[in-house]
C-alpha cells in the first residue's frame, strides 16, 4: 500500500524521533469541568509513565497550594518521564517550580510570557522590549537550578515573526533549552505553522542547539493537523493531552498524534515512544476521573471509532480488516472479548483481572472492590471488563466533602416521587427525605437540602457501561454554583443510585475552589 504513496523520509534513513509531552494534567486539568484532586492526578500521572510519554507537565506550582502538592508528589513519585511545572516569567513562579521539584528524579522548568501585540497591549500592558527582557531573565534564572528549560512565547500564531525571532534568539542565548511554539487560540492552519516553524529554525541562531516544540488548540479542529504540520517542519516535540481535553475545545489529541505517526509511519518516517496499547485505557481512565465523556465518534478511543455499521464493510472487514481497518483495536488496547467474571469467581481472579487491566491497588483497597465485586455480581449475571474499571476508579473519585451511604426511592404513576437519601458531611451522617417531579430530581433535591448547596443542575447524560438491561448504568452530571462548574460521575445497577453517586461527585468538585490560572 505505501508504495503507492509520496514518502516523506528518505528510503533507508533511520526514523527520527519525537518527544510526547503532555500536559493533561495542566492545561487538560485546568478546562472547565476537568478538575482532578491530588489522589486523581497521581493516578493519571502513572498511567501515563505506562504509556510512555517522555514529559509530564504536572500543574502550575505558583497557581494554588494544591497545585504545588501535586507537582511536588508526581515529581518525587515517578521515576520514567521527565516531570516539568508551568510559571509565568516572574522568578517567585520559577521559585515555586524548583521547591517543588528539586529533588524529583528528573525534571524541569516551562517558562511562559504572551507575545503577541493584542496579548501584550491589553493582557501585559508591556513593552516588546520587557517582554524580551522578562523572558531572558526568568530562563537565565531557570537555568541556575536545571538544565532542562522550555520556554514558550504565549499566542506566538498572533505575534509578529520578526519579533518571535528576536524573542526566541534571546532566550536560546540565556539557556533555554525547549522553545514552545504554542497556537493558544487554535487560531493558525498547517501551512502557516509549517511556514512559521521553518522560519525559526533558519532564523534563530542557535537554533540547532535546543528543541523546538508546539503546543496547539483545536478551537478550528486543527489541533492535530497543526501539530504534524510543525514536526513535518522540524519540531522534535509535541505537546498534547489524553482526550484532546484542555481550555475551550481542548488540546491537539495524544491517541491522534501518535496513531498518525504510527499508522503512516511509512509517510512521516517518526516514532515516538508511547506504547499505543495503553491508548484506550488512559482514555477511559482519565473519563473516570473527571466525568468528561468522549464522543462516540472520537477517533481513536470513542464508542465507534472500529464500529462498521455499514453491511459492505462489515462484510469487507470479516473477508479481510485491511478493507477498512486502517489499524487494528488491538494496537490500541481495546480488547474485542471482554466477558471475565461471575459471582463464583474469586478473590484472587479478581486480583488478576485488575491486574491485566493495568491497576495497581493494594491490599485494603482490594478488599473494598472484592466487596462491592460481589454485590454486583449478585446483582447481573456477568461482569465485565467496563464493570471492573468501574469498581476501581470509584475508590479514586471517592474522596470528598459529601460521602454517599444510601438511598431509596419511591415513584410511579400515581404518587409523588419520594426520596430518602443518607449521606455523610463532614464526618456527620445525615438522612432525609424530600419530593421532586421525578425519582432523580427527588434525590437531588433532597442531596442539595443536605449538603447545604443551591447548584443548578445544567448536564444530566445516562449511558450503559455494557450491553443488556443487567448492564451498569453510567451517570454523568454537571452542575453549576457561582459560575464555577463541577462535573462528576457514577455507576451502579441501579440507575438512580448511579445518579445520586454522580451528583455527588459533581458537588464535592463544584466545592474544590481554585485560584484563576492562565496558561499557554
Ligand atoms: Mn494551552
Amino acid at each position: 500500500m505505501e508504495t503507492i504513496m509520496a514518502k516523506q523520509g528518505q528510503p533507508g534513513q533511520a526514523p527520527t524521533r519525537i518527544t510526547i509531552f503532555d500536559t493533561t494534567l495542566r492545561d487538560g486539568e485546568q478546562s472547565p469541568g476537568c478538575t482532578m484532586n491530588r489522589e486523581e492526578k497521581l493516578v493519571m500521572a502513572q498511567q501515563l509513565a505506562r504509556l510512555g510519554v517522555d514529559t509530564i507537565e504536572a500543574g502550575f506550582a505558583a497557581s494554588s497550594p494544591g497545585d504545588f502538592e501535586s507537582v511536588h508528589e508526581i515529581g518525587h513519585a515517578l521515576k520514567g518521564p521527565r516531570v516539568v511545572s508551568l510559571a509565568r516569567t516572574g522568578l517567585a513562579d520559577i521559585d515555586a517550580c524548583v521547591e517543588a521539584l528539586k529533588g524529583s528524579h528528573h525534571w524541569g522548568v516551562h517558562t511562559f510570557i504572551a507575545a503577541s501585540p493584542l496579548h501584550m497591549k491589553y493582557k501585559l500592558q508591556m513593552e516588546p522590549d520587557d517582554v524580551v527582557h522578562a523572558a531572558v531573565q526568568a530562563v537565565a534564572h531557570a537555568r541556575r537550578f536545571t538544565d532542562s528549560v522550555e520556554f514558550s512565547p504565549e499566542d506566538a500564531t498572533r505575534s509578529d515573526p520578526a519579533f518571535l525571532v528576536r524573542l526566541v534568539a534571546e532566550v536560546v542565548r540565556a539557556g533555554a533549552t525547549i522553545v514552545n511554539i504554542p497556537d493558544t487560540v487554535g487560531y493558525t492552519t498547517p501551512r502557516e505553522m509549517h511556514a512559521l516553524m521553518t522560519r525559526l529554525l533558519n532564523e534563530v541562531p542557535g537554533a540547532d542547539g535546543v528543541v523546538f516544540s508546539v503546543h496547539c488548540h483545536n478551537d478550528l479542529g486543527l489541533a492535530v493537523a497543526n501539530s504534524l504540520a510543525a514536526i513535518e517542519a522540524g519540531a522534535r516535540q509535541v505537546e498534547c493531552t489524553v482526550n484532546g481535553i484542555g481550555e475551550r475545545a481542548g488540546n491537539a489529541s495524544l491517541e491522534e498524534l501518535v496513531m498518525a505517526l504510527k499508522t503512516r509511519q511509512a509517510f512521516f518516517n517518526m516514532v515516538t515512544g508511547i506504547r499505543t496499547e495503553e491508548l484506550y485505557h488512559s482514555s477511559r481512565l482519565l473519563t473516570q476521573l473527571t466525568g468528561m465523556a468522549v464522543q462516540a465518534n472520537k477517533a481513536i478511543v470513542g464508542a465507534n471509532a472500529f464500529a462498521h455499521e455499514a453491511g459492505i464493510h462489515q462484510d469487507g472487514v470479516l473477508k479481510n480488516p485491511l478493507t477498512y481497518e486502517i489499524m487494528t483495536p488491538e494496537s490500541v488496547g481495546i480488547k474485542s472479548n471482554s466477558l471475565v467474571l461471575g459471582k463464583h469467581s474469586g478473590r484472587h481472579a479478581l486480583a488478576d483481572r485488575i491486574r491485566a487491566l493495568g491497576y495497581d491497588v493494594g491490599g485494603v483497597e482490594l478488599n473494598r472492590i472484592f466487596k462491592e465485586f460481589k454485590r454486583l455480581a449478585d446483582l447481573k449475571k456477568t461482569v465485565f471488563d467496563e464493570d471492573i474499571e468501574a469498581l476501581v476508579n470509584q475508590g479514586v473519585a471517592g474522596a470528598g466533602r459529601v460521602v454517599f451511604r444510601g438511598m431509596s426511592v419511591q415513584s410511579g404513576t400515581d404518587v409523588t416521587p419520594k426520596a430518602t437519601v443518607e449521606l455523610e458531611v463532614e464526618g456527620e451522617v445525615v438522612r432525609r427525605e424530600g419530593t421532586g417531579d421525578g425519582p432523580v430530581d427527588a434525590v437531588f433535591n433532597t442531596i442539595k437540602a443536605i449538603a447545604g448547596s443551591h447548584c443548578t443542575l445544567t448536564l444530566y447524560k445516562v449511558n450503559a457501561i455494557t450491553g443488556g438491561t443487567d448492564a451498569q448504568g453510567e451517570v454523568s452530571v454537571t452542575v453549576e454554583e457561582h459560575s464555577r462548574r463541577g462535573t462528576g460521575r457514577g455507576t451502579d445497577p441501579d440507575i438512580i443510585v448511579a445518579s445520586a453517586k454522580a451528583f455527588i461527585a459533581a458537588l464535592n468538585r463544584l466545592e474544590r475552589k481554585r485560584a484563576p490560572v492562565e496558561g499557554v
